[in-house]
C-alpha cells in the first residue's frame, strides 16, 4: 500500500513513520509513505502556497496551484483509489474506516494549514474528507499520521501475532480487556487468578466477559 502525503510542513512527519510498527512495515516493503513539499510544486518567485482569503476576515488560504500541481503529476504516475483531506468538518475517522482503507492500494493524503485550503481543490479533486475528532489543529499534518498509523497497523503481516490488531478496542465493537505482566504481585496488588491458571478456553472467556463489561461501562453505545 502507497501513502502520498502532500504538506508544506514534511519535517513534522519525519519523526512518526521512523520508528516501530510503521517503520518495520516500510522496511518489510507493506507500506510506502512519501512525503511531498507542496512548496516544490509552486509557481512564481515566492514559491508562496497561501493568499488572503475572498470577502476579507482573518487568516489566510492554501491556493490552488500548488496542489493541483502535485496531485496532477502523482495521477500521472499511478491510479489512486482515494484522495483524502484531513478536515475537521470530515467524517471522523473510527476503525472501521481504517479496516475499509486498508485493503486500498494508492491514496493521496493533504494536509490543511491557516484557515484550510480553496474549497475548489475539494471540489474537484478530494474523494473524501477525514476528521479525527472533534477540535482543531493547526494542520493536516498530525492527523494525516493518525491516519497512516491507524491503517498500516491492520495490513496484513505488519502486525506479529503478539501485537495481532483483532482483539483491538473497537475491531468487534467491544473494548479491549485489561492486560497485565509480571510480577503476579506488586505490593499486594495481585494479577487476576484465572491469567495464571493456565487454562486457556477459561481465560478466553473471562476477557470476553471483562471486554463487554468494560464496553457497558464506558462506551454503551458500542453495543447497541
Ligand atoms: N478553518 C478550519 C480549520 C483549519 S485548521 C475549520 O474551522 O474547519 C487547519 C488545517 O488543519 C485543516 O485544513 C486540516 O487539514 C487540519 N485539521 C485541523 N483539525 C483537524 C481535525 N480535527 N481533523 C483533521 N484535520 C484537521
Amino acid at each position: 500500500m502507497r501513502f502520498d502525503i502532500i504538506t508544506v510542513l514534511p519535517g513534522l512527519l519525519e519523526s512518526p513513520f521512523a520508528h516501530s510498527i510503521l517503520q518495520r512495515a516500510q522496511k518489510k516493503g507493506i507500506a510506502e509513505i512519501i512525503v511531498h513539499n507542496l512548496r516544490d510544486y509552486a509557481t512564481g518567485k515566492q514559491k508562496s502556497v497561501d493568499d488572503y482569503p475572498y470577502g476579507g476576515g482573518s487568516g489566510m488560504v492554501m491556493t490552488i496551484q500548488p496542489f493541483a500541481a502535485c496531485i496532477d503529476h502523482l495521477k500521472s504516475e499511478r491510479d489512486y483509489d482515494d484522495i483524502i483531506f484531513m478536515s475537521p468538518d470530515g467524517e471522523t475517522l473510527n476503525q472501521s474506516i481504517a479496516n475499509q482503507l486498508s485493503i486500498k492500494g494508492n491514496i493521496i493524503i493533504l494536509c490543511g494549514h491557516y484557515k484550510g485550503i480553496d474549497q475548489r481543490i475539494r471540489d474537484i479533486y478530494v474523494t473524501r474528507e477525514l476528521s479525527i475528532g472533534d477540535y482543531v489543529l493547526s494542520g493536516g499534518e498530525l492527523p494525516a499520521a493518525v491516519l497512516v498509523d491507524a491503517v498500516v497497523r491492520l495490513i496484513p503481516g505488519v502486525l506479529s501475532d503478539e501485537t495481532s490488531a483483532l482483539s483491538d478496542s473497537f475491531q468487534n465493537d467491544l473494548l479491549d480487556a485489561p492486560v497485565y505482566t509480571r510480577p503476579a504481585d506488586w505490593n499486594g496488588h495481585k494479577v487476576p487468578d484465572i491469567l495464571l491458571s493456565g487454562n486457556t478456553p477459561a481465560v478466553e472467556k473471562w476477557r470476553f466477559e471483562q471486554a463487554q463489561e468494560r464496553t457497558k461501562q464506558r462506551r454503551p453505545d458500542l453495543l447497541e
